[in-house]
């Protein structure tokens, strides 16, 4: 297990670094591989069952671990959703390969995730609210917005207008998917377009920004909604620090690009630990549906 790597007193001398087998009754070692998670936040071993639990969200420091679009979905949603726009595949226009080809890496994903791209659409009710929710998957090639993440935001905006439901979309994102060529960069636009429309009608748009929200999520949907509210602790930023840092030739302050320290800026309206997640948009919607 060689992602367990020592620090000073994190383990007793003479530990090897990975997580010790436990022992039964008898005094027979039993396998715990794959129980057990190293967390990023506290560095401590959790038991990955009392993680799923708890909305995998670390027991011991609150550090919220990344969770899928669908596992997002059945969180916020009650029973008897309907999973929405779900024909959209990508056409990999410039049939672009690197050290593998863009296709290989598309049929890999839809493997390992189930989903046709990185995202999710679905109607259902929040609570009591009837809602179009748009959650990304950043398992899926790190949540890059490529050509059918544009569409389907597009879609469940024109969605939300249409039927005049609010509209949350959940945001994970790292990168634009540039490898599908300048149509990528048009979705930033597209998106906007589309929210701009859905601004005239008489119904919320709730972002809400998981770590990471990057790139060009960040510069066009996840911050022109209604409300901008973010989970505690996500990356949220344009360019990465090194970059910036680089460029301005300054070393950035502690927390830089983090929720908290971006709503202290004004730049979100809340953040909201995932265990209220629900209770708080159901709250926004009562405050905000007209
Ligand atoms: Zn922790």
């Amino acid at each position: 297990m060689s992602w367990f790597k020592r620090e000073d007193g994190e383990y007793e001398p003479g530990s090897t670094g990975s997580v010790p087998d436990a022992a039964d009754a008898a005094g027979r070692n039993v396998r715990t591989e794959g129980l057990w998670i190293k967390c990023l936040g506290c560095r401590q071993v959790v038991w990955k069952a009392e993680l799923e639990a708890n909305l995998n969200v670390c027991p011991k420091c609150q550090h919220h671990f990344k969770i899928g679009a669908q596992q997002r979905i059945s969180m916020l949603l009650e029973p008897g959703y309907e999973l929405v726009d779900q024909g959209l595949r990508s056409t990999d226009p410039l049939k672009f390969t690197d050290v593998k080809s863009y296709k290989s890496r598309l049929r890999k994903a839809q493997e390992q995730t189930g989903l046709n791209d990185a995202i999710l659409n679905a109607v259902g009710m929040l609570g009591p609210h009837p809602v179009v929710l748009s959650a990304m998957e950043y398992s899926f090639i790190g949540g890059s917005m490529g050509a059918v993440v544009g569409e389907t935001i597009a879609r469940a905006a024109d969605r939300a207008r249409t039927t005049r439901k609010p509209l949350i979309v959940v945001a994970a994102s790292g990168v634009a998917r540039t490898i599908e060529g300048v149509g990528t960069l048009t979705q930033m636009t597209k998106i906007s377009t589309v929210l701009c429309q859905l601004d005239g009608a008489p119904v919320p748009d709730i972002c809400v920004l998981t770590d990471p929200t990057t790139g060009g999520v960040t510069a066009s949907f996840a911050m022109l909604g209604d409300l901008n509210i973010a989970e505690p602790g996500a990356l949220i930023g344009f360019a990465g620090p090194r970059v910036i840092e680089q460029t301005i030739r300054q070393k950035l302050p502690e927390g830089f690009q983090r929720s908290e320290f971006l709503l202290e800026r004004g730049f979100l309206d809340a953040v909201v630990h995932r265990r209220q997640l629900k209770a708080y948009l159901v709250r926004a919607l009562e405050f905000l549906h007209v």
